[in-house]
């Protein structure tokens, strides 16, 4: 006996292989995946991320979300003649672990004849993040974890090299749920005020500032893993040795618990904090970019957290 295959709801065509919760709707492949490239199209459109003549980089790690984010905005390129896509890759000095990264991010790039560019820490900020988790670690350093760390020098480095490449914005794919974590997070330090500063498009003005832009926050990352895999992407999906920021972990695991029993619950925490985000401007202290003492890059405090870090590793 042969069961009869569901269809997509919405070509009513082809059989699906995937429930939206949050929407109700089955999809076949074909439409889940236009879908994602039309909410990426739609959400550019809504936070006005981009100009027609933008030189977009891509922050591309290797990982799924960052190499569909590439695919996706390669192709809306090729629909505008005086916008332009490439790529940066940040090798933070991991053994063993961004090399496979940068092999494939290259690969994706020249099957999309997309310009690949590549910093590392090691030229940038003259020390691997393997050689400064060793001084942290002999010194018995534990105020900074390798993440924190990594995040902060990372940051830099794709300010710096966007700037010297000439791109006019830099797109990195967090996604839905890494934008949700971060909000709770920032609860869950206290830092509240930070919620202001976290949004899917900059506003922060410098001249050595990059605006960012983040075409994927209201896309969940289950999402964009299944893009890959239906665009048959080729992606890193080996972890990062350092992989253990233990509080954004334990958040992840209550999100999508929770959000296997609520559908839709990262969506409502995502929109109400957009609701409410002026208010928090409002009240957040003014804090306009200045240039660092030491490295003249941008920041918001006299020295920037990269040279206070750089100082603790060498001291
Ligand atoms: Fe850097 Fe942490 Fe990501 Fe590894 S897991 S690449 S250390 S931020
Ligand atoms: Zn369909
Ligand atoms: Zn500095």
């Amino acid at each position: 006996m042969h069961s009869t295959p569901v269809v997509c709801d919405v070509c009513k065509r082809r059989e699906a292989f995937f429930f939206r919760p949050y929407s109700g709707r089955k999809l076949c492949k074909r439409c889940f995946s236009k879908s994602i490239e039309e909410k990426v199209r739609a959400t550019v459109s809504k936070y006005k991320m981009l100009k027609f003549d933008d030189k977009i980089a891509v922050a591309v790690s290797g990982g799924k979300d960052s190499v569909s984010l590439l695919h996706i905005l390669a192709k809306m390129e090729h629909k505008c003649s005086e916008a332009s896509v490439v790529a940066i890759t940040i090798d933070e000095g991991i053994k063993g672990y961004r090399d496979e990264a940068l092999r494939i991010a290259a690969e994706n790039c020249r099957k999309l004849g997309v310009e690949h560019h590549v910093a590392s820490f090691k030229q940038l900020f003259g020390c691997t993040l393997d050689e400064i988790v060793r001084k942290m670690r002999a010194k018995d350093d534990d105020r900074t974890t390798p993440c924190a760390c990594c995040g902060v020098l990372r940051r830099k480095a794709l300010n710096i090299t966007a700037r010297k490449i000439k791109a006019t914005k830099l797109a990195t794919a967090h996604t839905l749920d890494d934008e949700v974590q971060t909000i709770l997070l920032n609860i869950f330090h206290g830092d509240v005020l930070r919620i202001a500063k976290e949004k899917p498009v900059t506003d922060e003005v410098h001249p050595k500032f990059v605006q960012r832009i983040k075409p994927f926050c209201e896309i969940p990352e289950k999402e964009t893993a299944l893009y890959a895999y239906v665009k048959k992407i080729r992606f890193q999906s080996r972890p990062c040795p350092y992989a253990s920021e233990a509080l954004r972990n334990d958040v992840r695991l209550m999100l999508n618990r929770m959000e296997d029993k609520h559908a839709g619950m990262k969506f409502t925490v995502f929109k109400s904090i957009e609701r409410i985000r002026p208010a928090i401007e409002g009240i957040a202290r003014e804090e306009g970019l200045i240039s660092c003492s030491e490295c003249g890059e941008p920041t918001t405090e006299r020295t920037c957290r990269t040279c206070q870090m750089l100082r603790q590793v060498r001291s």
